[in-house]
């Protein structure tokens, strides 16, 4: 194929509509066609990159390979067409203006005045076709954060404007992602706020060539002729989006909608092959047809918002469609964890999965939820703080180092099992002074990891600060908890096990960042199937 061509999605009439979900469903059915498609996240925000961003304003952090913390959108893009993502894909405002305003100091203006139009428009533009011009993607999905007609977003839409004037209709358009708000009292779909939703965007210069419409109720003929009209796309463009009770039907919802049709009629590109959806189909099929269902705790501390563990729950689907198990997960929050209430509220749980996070609220809990599954023999997966709990739990209750902490929690503790790495220790600006991205692990034998695995070397992500400190690990070793992943470069503990205990695992890293629904994660497919042995030996 020639030039990459550019799709941008853009958001109208209220935020959450699922813009990324319906890029990536989009992009998989023009993989699923053979196209190489890749999708791109514009933020509008001032951070530089989701990283410090609290977890209950922006739902998690997502890992790229190369360390990028991105929005989860990219989780999704991931999970979808079963590719990496990277830095590239997700670019914030913050970003923009920090590289302009670096350039500006280098000198690279000339004594130019900056200005927004056509410095910011201009590096936006560019960040669009970094991916472009690798040659390595037939089509470029651009989802641009934000609802058209925020003030921060208007760089975004100009830049889209030029891109669109410069590259012309065959190879860049814009599908409207917006709400049929549903008025109960009148019996009726709306499409108001849709005009006028295209036409904010009308007034910054860019016609939309398809709308997508989110709705609970189906779009009648006369409902897609009226928004056709004063939209004023073609009728085959209005596509329905309606309420669907997982995101993975939404390919199909929109195969059926001839989403992808359209867009590769508008691009000029073939539409000869039809989309080939045989393995998702068949996942489809495993995940809404269980066998089983089990119970799993979620313990952590921002339960109350599910974005903050998106990853995770979107891991346990994979491996539950894999199983064939329904996992339910019961969000526990670890505050709520104490002496009292710990038999009343894990006694029903079939295996438990103490969750990443950062400082000190809640850490009681979280050690108390180890040890209840260290002691009752359920299922235990602790991931990166999970992980450290466990170590944390173990110190205290089988070592006898009463006062075992990390260091994050308390640096003046005499058993510093959790702590940071000697070179860290001077850095205090929080931004970007983790441990970021994909790291090689090397796996015992004869460890459940290796059998879990099938690999002497694994490469998982990482986002972290802190370590399990070294100098208690053969005290922990002759006590029973074994570390069976290490890194190979550095010696740093990245898998903690308790041979003794059925399935009892502690990973530094984040598996549930590079679980898709092609490659379900293997811990993850491993742990599902260790807890659905216990639920079935307790019935
Ligand atoms: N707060 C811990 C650390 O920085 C764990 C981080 C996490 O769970 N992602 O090491």
């Amino acid at each position: 194929m020639g030039n990459t061509k550019y799709i941008f999605v853009t958001g109208g009439v209220s935020s959450s509509l699922g813009k990324g979900i319906i890029a990536a469903s989009l992009a998989k059915l023009l993989q699923a066609r053979g196209y190489r498609v890749t999708i791109q996240k514009l933020d509008p925000y001032i951070n530089v990159d989701p990283g410090t961003l609290n977890p209950y304003e922006h739902g998690e952090c997502y890992v790229t390979e190369d360390g990028a913390e991105t929005d989860l959108d990219l989780g999704h893009y991931e999970r979808f067409l079963n590719q990496n993502t990277s830095q590239a894909n997700n670019v914030t405002t913050g970003r923009i203006y920090q590289s302009v305003i670096e350039k500006e100091r280098r000198g690279e203006f000339l004594g130019k005045t900056v200005q927004v139009v056509p410095h910011i428009t201009n590096e936006i533009k560019e960040r669009i076709q970094l991916l472009g011009k690798t040659g390595d993607f037939d089509i470029v999905i651009t989802e641009i954060g934000g609802t058209v007609g925020d003030i921060e977003s208007l760089p975004y839409i100009e830049a889209v404007r030029q891109m669109k004037w410069e590259m012309g209709d065959d190879n860049a358009l814009v599908i409207h992602l917006t709400l049929i708000p549903y008025l109960s009292a009148a019996a009726e779909l709306k499409t108001k706020p849709t005009q006028h939703s295209v036409k904010t965007l009308m007034e910054s210069g860019i016609r939309a060539d398809i709308l997508v419409c989110r709705t609970e109720h189906e779009l009648s003929e006369d409902l897609r002729t009226k928004l056709a009209l004063f939209c004023n796309v073609k009728q085959e463009a209005v596509i329905q989006s309606i309420d669907a009770s997982t995101i993975y039907d939404v390919p199909n919802m929109m195969l059926e909608e001839g989403l992808d049709t359209v867009t590769l009629k508008k691009l000029g590109l073939k539409d000869t092959t039809k989309p080939d959806l045989k393995q998702w189909n068949e996942f489809l099929k495993r995940h809404k047809n269980p066998k089983a269902e089990v119970q799993i705790g979620l313990i952590g501390k921002y339960v109350e918002l599910q974005d903050s563990y998106k990853s995770i729950l979107e891991a346990f689907i994979h491996a539950g469609a894999e199983n064939e198990v329904r996992v339910k997960v019961q969000y526990i929050h670890s505050e709520h964890i104490n002496s009292n209430t710990i038999g009343k509220k894990l006694s029903k749980l079939d295996g438990i999965l103490v969750a990443p996070g950062f400082g000190e609220r809640g850490v009681k809990g979280k050690v108390a939820a180890v040890q209840y599954a260290r002691e009752n023999n359920l299922p235990f997966l602790g991931i990166c703080l999970g992980m450290q709990m466990a170590v944390i739990e173990f110190a205290r209750n089988v070592l006898n180092l009463e006062d075992a902490n990390s260091a994050e929690m308390d640096d003046k503790t005499k058993h510093p099992v959790i702590s940071m790495m000697e070179d860290q220790k001077n850095i205090t600006n929080l931004g970007g002074t983790m441990r970021l991205g994909s790291w090689k692990c090397e796996v015992k034998k004869d460890s459940l990891a290796s059998k879990i695995y099938k690999s002497d070397i694994i490469e998982e992500r990482h986002r972290h600060r802190y370590e399990f400190n070294n100098k208690y690990l053969e005290q922990f070793e002759t006590a029973g908890m074994i570390a069976t992943g290490v890194n190979p470069d550095t010696g740093l503990v990245e898998i903690v096990e308790v041979p003794s205990h059925p399935w009892f695992m502690g990973v530094q890293y984040h598996p549930e960042y590079k679980s898709t629904v092609a490659n379900p994660h293997p811990l993850f497919v491993a742990f599902v199937k260790a807890v659905n042995e216990h639920a079935t030996k307790k019935k």
